[in-house]
């Protein structure tokens, strides 16, 4: 039985970088009434350092895996076919892994299952090599960073706001993480620079300014693995890419999951993942996948023939 697990800490940690999009949100705050809690297993280890390596000798910190990974939502009324099913894969430390397809095929949800936001129904998901319900949750957490579209800000300072992600880190260390996104010359120009206030009845950022401000937490938290939930962007195209310059700037040397609906990082992507009505349908690179002459080379023809048309 599926359950929502929401650790009031944890989640407020992914819940701030997560899409405040539509129904999820709210929910999510919801749920903070409910106070339930991912009570970490007996015996529940913290995510292993980076030095770790595998029986192989491979580095293991990074490493996303679904073993044939079955997912429903607990709401999940219509036809009876699982949101995800027999999903299987692995991405390697450092791997940027493109998840594209049809809109509702399952892509987000895959997302969600890495952090815990839900649970497998049947497989296992598998971080740095270990069971994610065998993992500390707050220490899962951790090594994961979140941007999407919809970003959130507190009604608090951009100080505060970078500051969540790494509440010890110091002045230089904000700035030093704003100028890699993008954003240090945009708050140094406000009147109150690092102090503006921002969030609901705050200061008016640009969606471009807020996503980037995202980026930098990101960067200040400096996760293992991230998370780019690309949806439709509602970005201009200048700040559209300011964004995606210092998204791939992030993404560097790090573990990547994209929800991908920009051709550029498809195509550029080590590893794109098809997934249709809920099942890996293809996997491979650009060329391979176009080599193929499946569901991928004809998403991709289509795009290039309407490039305002999404991959997703
Ligand atoms: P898109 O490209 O449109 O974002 P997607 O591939 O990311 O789509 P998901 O958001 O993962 O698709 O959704 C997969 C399926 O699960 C869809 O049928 C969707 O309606 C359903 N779904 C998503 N979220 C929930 C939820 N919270 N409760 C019930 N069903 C959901």
């Amino acid at each position: 039985q599926a359950r929502l697990l929401f650790p009031l800490m944890a989640l407020m940690r992914v819940a701030l970088d997560l899409q405040t999009s539509g129904a999820l949100f709210a929910r999510i705050f919801e749920y903070l009434d409910l106070r339930p809690a991912i009570t970490d297993a007996p015996g529940a280890r913290p995510v292993p350092e980076a030095t770790a390596t595998d029986a192989a000798g491979r580095p293991i910190l990074g490493r996303v895996e679904f073993d044939r990974v079955a997912f429903r939502y607990p709401d999940a009324d219509h036809d009876g076919r699982p949101t995800l099913d027999d999903v299987s894969f692995t991405i390697e430390p450092g791997q940027y892994a493109a998840f594209v397809g049809p809109s509702g095929a399952g892509k987000t949800t895959v997302s969600y299952l890495v952090p815990r936001l839900y649970e497998a129904t049947g497989g296992a998901v598998r971080f740095a090599g270990v069971d994610v319900r065998d993992l500390e949750h707050e220490s899962l957490v951790s090594n994961i960073g979140i941007v999407s579209q919809e970003t959130y800000l507190f009604h608090a300072s951009i100080a505060e706001n970078l500051r969540y992600a790494k509440p010890e880190a110091s002045d230089e260390e904000l700035e030093a993480a704003a100028r890699a996104a993008n954003i240090h010359e945009t708050i140094a120009s406000f009147p109150e620079g690092y102090d503006t206030v921002v969030g609901e009845r705050g200061y008016r950022l640009s969606g471009g300014e807020k996503q980037r401000i995202a980026i930098a937490r990101v960067l200040l938290k400096d996760p293992a693995v991230l998370v780019l939930d690309e949806a439709t962007s509602a970005l201009d195209t200048i700040s559209e890419r300011v964004v995606q310059a210092a998204l791939d700037d992030a993404s560097r040397g790090r573990t990547t999951i994209a929800i991908a609906h920009r051709l550029s990082t498809v195509v550029s992507a080590d590893v794109i993942f098809v997934v249709v009505a809920g099942r890996i349908a293809e996997r491979g690179t650009h060329a391979e996948l176009i080599a193929q002459g499946g569901v991928y080379a004809s998403l991709y023809r289509e795009q290039a023939e309407r490039p305002e048309v999404p991959t997703a």
